[in-house]
């Protein structure tokens, strides 16, 4: 059990988070949805200590996740990570091996990285610089990343964020493989709901709190939308199906 219990987080004179309780259950996919702004990446930030918490605490089969760093993949949303970075895709990858002893020698860590390079099907482009890789490309090495030391929970934040729908599909499909055959916890942050609830086990549906945590077929309502989002949910999913405008 990931257990999330009244969480708090301010940014100076503004509260982003308030008294958020989430408790998800092991081997689950729990989509995180919300309008922008809702705190869905200060929420992902708050479970692995990265931003200050002014109440609440976030357990991990009963201890401190924030000091169990080690169990956790975390891939950050895209647009906060610096892409010019001097790097090859496969050395990013072996980066996740860091600080886990069972990849401590070489060999071991070699073993780990081919493997979640597979995993993502990477090979092709493993040995490029990180940032000559499309959107997708890159979304899946950082994938590859948080896979590498074979976590039993990952965090994403947004991981299909500007990248087009057969790369997004590809991504989904890697978590999915994990999710059922590892029994990895899954929390994701996704802003597509036409899709959530095909994607996912079960949802979160948050905007400064967390309004509705349930199954993905339960949570969806009407009334639950409404409430997160502000807007009527016929209104919200053509919005979402509209065609960008050139
Ligand atoms: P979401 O991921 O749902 O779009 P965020 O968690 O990124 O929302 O942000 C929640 C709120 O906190 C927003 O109003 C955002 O502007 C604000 N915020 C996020 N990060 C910071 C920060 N480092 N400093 C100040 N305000 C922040």
């Amino acid at each position: 059990m990931l257990s999330i219990e009244d969480i708090t987080v301010n940014y100076g004179s503004h509260t982003a988070l308030k008294n958020a309780t989430l408790r998800i259950p092991e081997g689950s996919f729990t989509g995180v949805i919300g309008p922008n702004g809702a705190g869905k990446s200060t929420l992902l930030k708050a479970m692995l200590g990265l931003v200050k918490t002014s109440s609440g605490n976030v357990n991990y089969r009963g201890k401190p996740l924030a000091q169990q760093r080690g169990l956790v993949g975390y891939v950050p949303q895209h647009n906060s990570v610096y892409w010019d970075f001097p790097a090859t895709a496969r050395e990013i990858v072996a980066m996740g091996a860091v600080g886990d002893s069972d990849l401590k020698k070489r060999a071991a860590r070699n073993t780990a990285v081919t493997a979640a390079i597979a995993k993502v099907a990477a090979q092709e482009f493993q040995n490029q610089q990180i940032g000559e890789l499309s959107g997708g490309q890159k979304q899946r090495i950082f994938l590859a990343r948080a896979l590498v030391s074979n976590p039993p929970l990952l965090l994403l934040d947004e991981p299909l964020q500007g990248i087009d729908a057969i790369a997004g599909a590809q991504i989904i499909e890697v978590l999915r493989q994990n999710n059922k055959q590892q029994h990895t916890t899954i929390v994701m942050v996704h802003h597509d709901l036409a899709s959530a609830a095909d994607y996912f086990t079960h949802l979160a549906l948050i905007n400064k709190t967390v309004h509705t945590y349930d199954t993905a077929q339960n949570a969806l309502t009407a009334a639950a939308l409404e409430k997160v989002f502000g807007i009527p949910p016929q209104i919200l999913y053509r919005e979402q199906t509209r065609p960008q405008s050139q």
